[in-house]
């Protein structure tokens, strides 16, 4: 497959700047934003399901092929959540919401179960009814702290224990997640199916 650009479903400058890193340089992403400010209601219950609508949705409005990422912390003691809703968790109320109410759903569980992977689909469409969309899941494993660890990073970051590093993904430099991350090894997957690794 040669897409020579992909318009990515994001309005994220920061994540266009990171993945296109990860895509290399032979495919150009555009952003979203050159073409609506308008951002489709994420109606999905699966990060499949979201990622497929997101890209449909960018390749409708540009008329381009669209590539769309769904990511979030799937916890196994909790059936998965956050999951999808991981940027909401606490209504709205921002990252050290998310962080306080996930330590206080796991507070009286032990280490050995307290087992989680952040997760991202990135979805590829050719145009907006395609009926086989490319799909990349990458998983990374880990477990969730008791207390705050780190300073990079966002998101449920500093609460991640990565055991290859022995560290939270908020004490790795940024470079360092970046090689390892959910991201990643999904955008890994995707270089192989477009014949770019
Ligand atoms: P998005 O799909 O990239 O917008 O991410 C959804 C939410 O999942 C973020 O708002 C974070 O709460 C969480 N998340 C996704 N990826 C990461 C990560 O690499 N570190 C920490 N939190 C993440």
């Amino acid at each position: 497959m040669n897409f020579q650009q992909l318009v990515l479903a994001s309005h994220n400058a920061g994540k266009l700047k990171e993945l296109q890193a990860m895509l290399g340089q032979s495919v150009q992403l555009r952003s979203i934003g050159e073409f609506s400010q308008v951002e489709p209601e994420e109606t999905g219950l699966s990060f499949v399901e979201n990622a497929i609508l997101k890209a449909r949705n960018a390749a409708r409005i540009s008329g381009l092929p669209a590539l769309a990422d769904d990511s979030g912390l799937a916890v196994d003691f909790l059936g998965g959540a956050p999951g999808i809703y991981s940027a909401r968790y606490a209504d709205g109320k921002g990252d050290a919401a998310n962080n306080a109410k996930l330590l206080e759903a796991l507070k009286d569980v032990p280490p050995e179960q307290r087992g989680a992977q952040f997760v991202c689909v990135l979805a590829l469409v050719r145009h907006a009814d395609d009926p086989l969309p490319i799909l990349c899941e990458g998983l990374w494993h880990g477990s969730i702290l008791f207390e705050a660890s780190g300073e990079h990073g966002f998101g449920y970051d500093p609460l991640f224990w990565v055991p290859e590093r022995k560290c939270s993904s908020a004490d790795l430099a940024p470079v360092d997640k970046n090689q390892l991350s959910h991201r990643a090894r999904a955008m890994a997957l995707l270089r192989q199916r477009l014949g770019l690794a």
